[in-house]
Protein backbone atom coordinates (compact mmCIF):
# COMPACT_ATOMS: atom_id res chain seq x y z
CA UNK A 1 0.00 0.00 0.00
CA UNK A 2 1.66 3.21 -0.83
CA UNK A 3 1.44 6.20 1.79
CA UNK A 4 -1.56 8.02 2.49
CA UNK A 5 -1.56 11.43 1.52
CA UNK A 6 -2.76 13.75 4.02
CA UNK A 7 -4.26 16.71 1.80
CA UNK A 8 -6.10 14.37 -0.34
CA UNK A 9 -9.54 14.00 1.14
CA UNK A 10 -10.65 10.46 3.12
CA UNK A 11 -13.57 9.91 1.12
CA UNK A 12 -10.80 9.73 -1.82
CA UNK A 13 -8.37 8.06 -0.45
CA UNK A 14 -10.71 5.05 -0.08
CA UNK A 15 -12.29 4.85 -3.67
CA UNK A 16 -11.18 2.83 -6.32
CA UNK A 17 -10.82 3.66 -9.29
CA UNK A 18 -13.15 2.79 -11.77
CA UNK A 19 -12.16 0.08 -14.74
CA UNK A 20 -14.00 -0.18 -17.55
CA UNK A 21 -12.58 -4.01 -17.77
CA UNK A 22 -11.62 -5.35 -14.11
CA UNK A 23 -8.42 -7.13 -14.86
CA UNK A 24 -6.78 -4.35 -17.10
CA UNK A 25 -6.47 -3.64 -20.08
CA UNK A 26 -7.42 -5.61 -23.63
CA UNK A 27 -4.27 -6.60 -25.48
CA UNK A 28 -5.49 -9.47 -26.96
CA UNK A 29 -8.07 -9.95 -29.62
CA UNK A 30 -11.90 -10.78 -27.54
CA UNK A 31 -15.45 -10.55 -28.09
CA UNK A 32 -15.82 -7.30 -25.64
CA UNK A 33 -19.60 -7.62 -24.44
CA UNK A 34 -18.94 -5.97 -21.10
CA UNK A 35 -19.26 -2.35 -21.38
CA UNK A 36 -22.51 -2.14 -23.98
CA UNK A 37 -21.17 -0.07 -26.41
CA UNK A 38 -22.54 -1.05 -30.25
CA UNK A 39 -20.40 -3.74 -31.84
CA UNK A 40 -20.64 -2.02 -34.93
CA UNK A 41 -17.95 0.90 -35.78
CA UNK A 42 -18.99 4.08 -37.84
CA UNK A 43 -19.74 3.47 -41.63
CA UNK A 44 -16.70 3.94 -43.68
CA UNK A 45 -18.40 6.90 -45.87
CA UNK A 46 -18.95 8.73 -42.33
CA UNK A 47 -15.77 8.37 -41.22
CA UNK A 48 -14.13 9.39 -44.35
CA UNK A 49 -16.26 12.58 -44.06
CA UNK A 50 -15.46 12.97 -40.45
CA UNK A 51 -11.47 12.83 -41.85
CA UNK A 52 -12.22 15.72 -44.89
CA UNK A 53 -13.62 17.59 -42.08
CA UNK A 54 -10.58 16.82 -40.12
CA UNK A 55 -8.35 17.89 -42.79
CA UNK A 56 -9.85 21.03 -44.02
CA UNK A 57 -12.13 22.67 -41.69
CA UNK A 58 -10.52 22.22 -38.20
CA UNK A 59 -7.79 24.68 -37.23
CA UNK A 60 -6.21 22.60 -34.46
CA UNK A 61 -4.58 25.66 -33.09
CA UNK A 62 -8.35 26.94 -32.22
CA UNK A 63 -10.55 26.24 -29.48
CA UNK A 64 -13.44 24.48 -30.29
CA UNK A 65 -17.06 25.90 -30.38
CA UNK A 66 -17.74 26.31 -26.89
CA UNK A 67 -21.26 26.97 -27.42
CA UNK A 68 -22.34 24.15 -29.39
CA UNK A 69 -25.02 25.59 -31.00
CA UNK A 70 -24.88 23.44 -34.07
CA UNK A 71 -24.96 20.53 -32.37
CA UNK A 72 -27.64 21.46 -30.14
CA UNK A 73 -29.91 22.37 -32.70
CA UNK A 74 -29.49 19.27 -34.10
CA UNK A 75 -30.06 17.52 -30.65
CA UNK A 76 -33.26 18.90 -30.29
CA UNK A 77 -34.45 18.36 -33.56
CA UNK A 78 -34.37 14.78 -32.84
CA UNK A 79 -35.82 15.02 -29.69
CA UNK A 80 -38.86 16.69 -31.07
CA UNK A 81 -38.59 13.40 -33.58
CA UNK A 82 -38.41 11.01 -30.99
CA UNK A 83 -41.85 12.80 -29.31
CA UNK A 84 -43.33 13.60 -32.56
CA UNK A 85 -43.60 17.11 -31.36
CA UNK A 86 -42.16 20.33 -31.71
CA UNK A 87 -41.40 21.26 -27.87
CA UNK A 88 -37.78 21.47 -27.50
CA UNK A 89 -34.99 23.92 -29.25
CA UNK A 90 -31.06 24.52 -28.75
CA UNK A 91 -32.03 26.25 -25.37
CA UNK A 92 -33.26 22.67 -23.55
CA UNK A 93 -30.04 21.32 -24.51
CA UNK A 94 -26.76 20.80 -22.67
CA UNK A 95 -23.82 18.32 -24.14
CA UNK A 96 -21.30 17.20 -21.91
CA UNK A 97 -18.28 14.74 -22.27
CA UNK A 98 -19.66 11.93 -22.00
CA UNK A 99 -23.20 12.10 -20.36
CA UNK A 100 -20.53 11.28 -17.54
CA UNK A 101 -19.76 15.03 -17.09
CA UNK A 102 -23.70 15.90 -16.92
CA UNK A 103 -24.05 13.38 -13.89
CA UNK A 104 -21.27 15.27 -12.18
CA UNK A 105 -22.06 18.88 -13.17
CA UNK A 106 -25.99 17.92 -12.47
CA UNK A 107 -24.62 16.56 -8.38
CA UNK A 108 -22.05 20.08 -8.69
CA UNK A 109 -25.61 21.94 -9.09
CA UNK A 110 -27.72 20.28 -6.62
CA UNK A 111 -25.88 18.81 -3.56
CA UNK A 112 -22.42 19.89 -3.13
CA UNK A 113 -21.19 21.93 -0.27
CA UNK A 114 -23.91 19.51 2.44
CA UNK A 115 -26.57 20.70 0.31
CA UNK A 116 -28.17 17.44 -0.67
CA UNK A 117 -27.71 13.86 -0.99
CA UNK A 118 -29.03 11.10 -3.59
CA UNK A 119 -31.60 8.42 -4.52
CA UNK A 120 -30.84 5.11 -6.46
CA UNK A 121 -32.52 1.68 -7.08
CA UNK A 122 -29.74 -1.33 -6.63
CA UNK A 123 -28.94 -2.52 -9.22
CA UNK A 124 -28.34 0.22 -10.92
CA UNK A 125 -25.87 2.40 -12.93
CA UNK A 126 -22.59 2.84 -10.88
CA UNK A 127 -21.47 6.11 -11.76
CA UNK A 128 -24.14 8.04 -9.87
CA UNK A 129 -22.54 7.22 -6.32
CA UNK A 130 -19.02 7.14 -7.60
CA UNK A 131 -19.38 10.47 -8.86
CA UNK A 132 -21.20 11.42 -5.70
CA UNK A 133 -18.24 10.00 -3.42
CA UNK A 134 -15.59 11.93 -5.05
CA UNK A 135 -17.90 14.99 -4.60
CA UNK A 136 -18.46 14.09 -0.84
CA UNK A 137 -22.24 13.57 -1.68
CA UNK A 138 -24.12 10.52 0.08
CA UNK A 139 -26.09 8.09 -1.51
CA UNK A 140 -29.31 6.60 -0.09
CA UNK A 141 -30.21 2.99 -1.83
CA UNK A 142 -33.34 1.30 -2.31
CA UNK A 143 -34.52 -2.14 -3.47
CA UNK A 144 -35.90 -3.58 -6.43
CA UNK A 145 -38.58 -6.89 -6.43
CA UNK A 146 -36.77 -9.38 -7.91
CA UNK A 147 -39.77 -10.34 -10.11
CA UNK A 148 -39.19 -7.75 -12.18
CA UNK A 149 -36.67 -5.17 -11.34
CA UNK A 150 -39.31 -2.23 -10.31
CA UNK A 151 -38.40 -0.33 -8.08
CA UNK A 152 -39.28 -0.55 -4.36
CA UNK A 153 -41.33 2.60 -3.76
CA UNK A 154 -42.68 2.59 -0.21
CA UNK A 155 -38.71 2.28 0.95
CA UNK A 156 -38.10 5.69 -1.03
CA UNK A 157 -40.66 7.53 0.23
CA UNK A 158 -40.17 6.56 3.88
CA UNK A 159 -36.39 7.94 2.71
CA UNK A 160 -37.22 10.95 0.99
CA UNK A 161 -39.53 11.73 4.29
CA UNK A 162 -37.05 10.65 7.01
CA UNK A 163 -33.83 12.24 5.33
CA UNK A 164 -32.71 15.66 6.38
CA UNK A 165 -29.29 17.21 6.66
CA UNK A 166 -28.79 17.14 3.65
CA UNK A 167 -32.13 16.19 2.41
CA UNK A 168 -32.68 13.86 -0.99
CA UNK A 169 -31.86 16.56 -3.94
CA UNK A 170 -31.90 14.30 -6.85
CA UNK A 171 -33.05 10.81 -7.72
CA UNK A 172 -31.77 8.76 -10.50
CA UNK A 173 -33.53 6.70 -12.53
CA UNK A 174 -33.08 4.52 -15.76
CA UNK A 175 -35.49 4.51 -18.55
CA UNK A 176 -34.01 1.50 -19.49
CA UNK A 177 -32.10 0.42 -16.53
CA UNK A 178 -28.82 -1.11 -16.57
CA UNK A 179 -27.82 -3.58 -15.72
CA UNK A 180 -31.58 -5.48 -15.51
CA UNK A 181 -32.70 -3.98 -18.81
CA UNK A 182 -36.41 -2.79 -17.82
CA UNK A 183 -38.00 -0.13 -18.40
CA UNK A 184 -40.10 2.47 -15.92
CA UNK A 185 -43.55 0.82 -15.34
CA UNK A 186 -46.54 3.31 -15.56
CA UNK A 187 -46.57 2.54 -11.48
CA UNK A 188 -42.81 3.84 -11.21
CA UNK A 189 -43.63 6.61 -13.87
CA UNK A 190 -46.60 8.42 -11.82
CA UNK A 191 -44.47 8.39 -8.42
CA UNK A 192 -41.90 10.23 -10.27
CA UNK A 193 -44.57 12.57 -11.47
CA UNK A 194 -45.80 13.01 -7.77
CA UNK A 195 -41.89 13.67 -6.00
CA UNK A 196 -41.73 17.36 -4.41
CA UNK A 197 -40.63 20.11 -7.08
CA UNK A 198 -37.78 20.25 -4.71
CA UNK A 199 -36.20 17.26 -5.64
CA UNK A 200 -34.54 16.91 -9.45
CA UNK A 201 -35.36 13.20 -10.94
CA UNK A 202 -32.48 12.51 -13.39
CA UNK A 203 -34.17 10.20 -16.21
CA UNK A 204 -31.19 8.29 -17.57
CA UNK A 205 -32.30 7.48 -21.13
CA UNK A 206 -28.96 6.14 -22.87
CA UNK A 207 -30.69 2.93 -24.15
CA UNK A 208 -33.58 5.23 -25.74
CA UNK A 209 -32.97 3.91 -29.06
CA UNK A 210 -32.93 0.45 -28.32
CA UNK A 211 -36.20 0.88 -26.01
CA UNK A 212 -38.05 3.08 -28.34
CA UNK A 213 -39.42 4.69 -24.89
CA UNK A 214 -38.84 7.81 -24.34
CA UNK A 215 -40.29 10.34 -21.21
CA UNK A 216 -39.31 13.64 -23.00
CA UNK A 217 -42.89 14.48 -23.89
CA UNK A 218 -43.53 14.78 -20.61
CA UNK A 219 -41.28 17.53 -19.63
CA UNK A 220 -42.96 20.31 -19.92
CA UNK A 221 -45.08 19.01 -17.41
CA UNK A 222 -42.85 18.18 -14.88
CA UNK A 223 -40.52 21.31 -14.38
CA UNK A 224 -37.76 19.40 -12.15
CA UNK A 225 -37.09 16.39 -14.42
CA UNK A 226 -34.19 16.36 -16.55
CA UNK A 227 -33.11 13.43 -19.28
CA UNK A 228 -29.64 12.18 -20.17
CA UNK A 229 -28.92 10.79 -23.28
CA UNK A 230 -25.74 9.73 -24.96
CA UNK A 231 -24.26 9.23 -28.31
CA UNK A 232 -21.99 6.28 -27.12
CA UNK A 233 -24.17 3.57 -27.44
CA UNK A 234 -26.99 3.36 -30.47
CA UNK A 235 -25.15 5.83 -31.94
CA UNK A 236 -21.38 4.30 -32.16
CA UNK A 237 -19.45 7.02 -30.89
CA UNK A 238 -18.36 5.65 -27.84
CA UNK A 239 -14.80 6.76 -28.61
CA UNK A 240 -15.81 9.96 -29.16
CA UNK A 241 -17.32 11.09 -25.42
CA UNK A 242 -20.47 12.70 -26.54
CA UNK A 243 -23.93 12.66 -24.14
CA UNK A 244 -26.39 15.33 -23.63
CA UNK A 245 -29.04 16.50 -21.26
CA UNK A 246 -32.67 17.66 -22.24
CA UNK A 247 -34.19 19.92 -19.52
CA UNK A 248 -36.33 23.44 -18.95
CA UNK A 249 -34.11 26.17 -20.10
CA UNK A 250 -33.54 26.77 -16.32
CA UNK A 251 -32.22 23.98 -15.42
CA UNK A 252 -29.90 23.81 -18.69
CA UNK A 253 -28.38 26.80 -18.13
CA UNK A 254 -27.42 26.00 -14.29
CA UNK A 255 -25.70 23.00 -15.87
CA UNK A 256 -24.03 25.42 -18.89
CA UNK A 257 -23.06 27.81 -15.82
CA UNK A 258 -21.06 24.52 -14.53
CA UNK A 259 -19.75 22.89 -17.42
CA UNK A 260 -16.21 23.70 -18.81
CA UNK A 261 -16.05 26.34 -21.70
CA UNK A 262 -14.42 24.16 -23.93
CA UNK A 263 -15.63 20.30 -22.67
CA UNK A 264 -15.81 18.90 -25.75
CA UNK A 265 -13.51 18.68 -28.77
CA UNK A 266 -13.82 19.68 -32.17
CA UNK A 267 -13.39 16.28 -33.41
CA UNK A 268 -15.98 14.77 -30.95
CA UNK A 269 -18.51 17.76 -32.27
CA UNK A 270 -18.03 17.33 -35.79
CA UNK A 271 -18.48 13.59 -35.25
CA UNK A 272 -21.59 13.80 -33.17
CA UNK A 273 -22.84 16.10 -35.93
CA UNK A 274 -22.57 14.08 -38.84
CA UNK A 275 -23.72 11.09 -36.81
CA UNK A 276 -26.91 13.04 -36.10
CA UNK A 277 -27.16 13.88 -40.03
CA UNK A 278 -26.76 10.81 -40.94
CA UNK A 279 -28.80 9.23 -38.32
CA UNK A 280 -30.43 6.98 -41.56
CA UNK A 281 -27.60 5.50 -42.01
CA UNK A 282 -26.17 4.64 -38.72
CA UNK A 283 -29.28 3.69 -36.93
CA UNK A 284 -31.27 1.21 -38.76
CA UNK A 285 -28.40 -1.59 -37.67
CA UNK A 286 -30.45 -1.23 -34.20
CA UNK A 287 -33.25 -4.01 -35.76
CA UNK A 288 -30.69 -6.47 -36.30
CA UNK A 289 -29.17 -6.10 -32.41
CA UNK A 290 -33.03 -6.45 -31.61
CA UNK A 291 -33.47 -9.70 -33.66
CA UNK A 292 -30.43 -11.05 -31.91
CA UNK A 293 -31.34 -9.93 -28.36
CA UNK A 294 -34.53 -11.85 -28.71
CA UNK A 295 -32.60 -15.48 -30.56
CA UNK A 296 -29.93 -14.98 -27.08
CA UNK A 297 -33.23 -14.28 -24.39
CA UNK A 298 -34.71 -17.76 -25.67
CA UNK A 299 -31.29 -19.11 -25.91
CA UNK A 300 -30.45 -18.40 -22.62
CA UNK A 301 -33.47 -19.45 -21.35
CA UNK A 302 -32.55 -22.92 -22.38
CA UNK A 303 -30.20 -23.34 -19.52
CA UNK A 304 -31.47 -24.27 -16.22
CA UNK A 305 -28.96 -23.07 -14.69
CA UNK A 306 -29.41 -19.61 -15.38
CA UNK A 307 -32.36 -17.30 -14.85
CA UNK A 308 -33.09 -14.79 -17.28
CA UNK A 309 -34.99 -11.14 -17.90
CA UNK A 310 -36.89 -10.06 -20.68
CA UNK A 311 -34.76 -6.42 -22.20
CA UNK A 312 -35.11 -3.10 -23.74
CA UNK A 313 -31.52 -2.46 -23.92
CA UNK A 314 -29.23 -3.57 -25.66
CA UNK A 315 -27.83 -6.28 -23.32
CA UNK A 316 -29.16 -9.05 -21.48
CA UNK A 317 -29.79 -9.73 -17.44
CA UNK A 318 -28.89 -13.16 -16.31
CA UNK A 319 -28.15 -14.77 -13.01
CA UNK A 320 -27.07 -18.13 -12.16
CA UNK A 321 -29.65 -20.04 -10.07
CA UNK A 322 -27.75 -20.80 -6.78
CA UNK A 323 -27.83 -20.42 -2.77
CA UNK A 324 -27.68 -16.67 -2.11
CA UNK A 325 -23.96 -17.48 0.18
CA UNK A 326 -22.45 -19.07 -2.84
CA UNK A 327 -23.57 -16.41 -5.51
CA UNK A 328 -20.64 -13.96 -6.09
CA UNK A 329 -18.36 -16.55 -6.15
CA UNK A 330 -20.08 -18.60 -9.18
CA UNK A 331 -20.59 -15.33 -11.25
CA UNK A 332 -17.28 -14.36 -10.25
CA UNK A 333 -15.98 -17.40 -11.09
CA UNK A 334 -18.12 -17.86 -14.48
CA UNK A 335 -17.19 -14.77 -15.44
CA UNK A 336 -13.39 -15.65 -15.01
CA UNK A 337 -13.71 -18.79 -17.17
CA UNK A 338 -15.72 -17.17 -19.75
CA UNK A 339 -12.49 -14.23 -19.78
CA UNK A 340 -10.14 -17.32 -20.58
CA UNK A 341 -11.81 -18.49 -23.63
CA UNK A 342 -12.49 -14.72 -25.29
CA UNK A 343 -16.12 -13.27 -23.96
CA UNK A 344 -15.96 -10.45 -22.06
CA UNK A 345 -19.29 -10.15 -19.74
CA UNK A 346 -19.69 -8.18 -16.72
CA UNK A 347 -20.48 -9.58 -13.27
CA UNK A 348 -22.48 -6.58 -11.67
CA UNK A 349 -25.23 -6.38 -9.41
CA UNK A 350 -25.28 -9.98 -8.55
CA UNK A 351 -25.59 -11.18 -12.01
CA UNK A 352 -24.63 -11.37 -15.51
CA UNK A 353 -24.78 -8.14 -17.75
CA UNK A 354 -24.22 -9.32 -21.65
CA UNK A 355 -24.17 -6.70 -24.12
CA UNK A 356 -25.60 -7.64 -27.58
CA UNK A 357 -22.61 -8.25 -30.23
CA UNK A 358 -22.47 -9.43 -33.78
CA UNK A 359 -24.42 -12.40 -34.49
CA UNK A 360 -21.09 -14.74 -34.80
CA UNK A 361 -19.95 -12.87 -31.20
CA UNK A 362 -23.08 -13.94 -29.68
CA UNK A 363 -22.82 -17.62 -31.02
CA UNK A 364 -19.19 -17.80 -29.32
CA UNK A 365 -21.01 -16.48 -26.50
CA UNK A 366 -23.62 -19.27 -26.37
CA UNK A 367 -21.49 -21.61 -27.05
CA UNK A 368 -18.66 -20.52 -24.15
CA UNK A 369 -21.34 -20.42 -21.65
CA UNK A 370 -22.94 -24.01 -22.91
CA UNK A 371 -19.54 -25.53 -22.18
CA UNK A 372 -19.62 -24.13 -18.66
CA UNK A 373 -23.26 -24.24 -17.65
C1 LIG B 1 -23.33 3.98 -21.14
C2 LIG B 1 -24.14 4.75 -20.18
C3 LIG B 1 -24.08 6.13 -20.14
C4 LIG B 1 -23.26 6.86 -21.14
O1 LIG B 1 -22.18 7.42 -20.61
P1 LIG B 1 -21.24 8.31 -21.54
O2 LIG B 1 -20.46 9.03 -20.52
O3 LIG B 1 -22.13 9.20 -22.34
O4 LIG B 1 -20.47 7.38 -22.41
C5 LIG B 1 -24.85 6.82 -19.24
N1 LIG B 1 -25.68 6.18 -18.41
C6 LIG B 1 -25.78 4.84 -18.45
C7 LIG B 1 -26.72 4.16 -17.57
C8 LIG B 1 -25.01 4.10 -19.32
O5 LIG B 1 -25.12 2.77 -19.33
Amino acid sequence: MSKMLNFIRPEINQLKAYTPHPGGAITVKVDQLDTNESPYDLPLEIKEKLTEIYQKEISTNRYPDGSHHELKEAISQYVNESILGDIFNSKNISIGNGSDELIRSLLIATCVGGSGSILVADPTFSMYEILAQTLGIKTYHIGRNEIDFSMKIDQANTIINSTQNPPIKVIFVLHPNSPTANSLNSEEINWLKSISQDILVVIDEAYFEFSQTTLAGELNNYPNWIILRTFSKAFRLAAHRVGYAIASEEIINALEKIRLPYNLPSFSQTAALLAIKNRDLILPIINNILEERAKIYQELGNFPALKVWKSNGNFIYARLNCEPEKSQEKHQNLVEKLKLKGTLIRHTGGGLRITIGTPEENQRTLNNLASFL
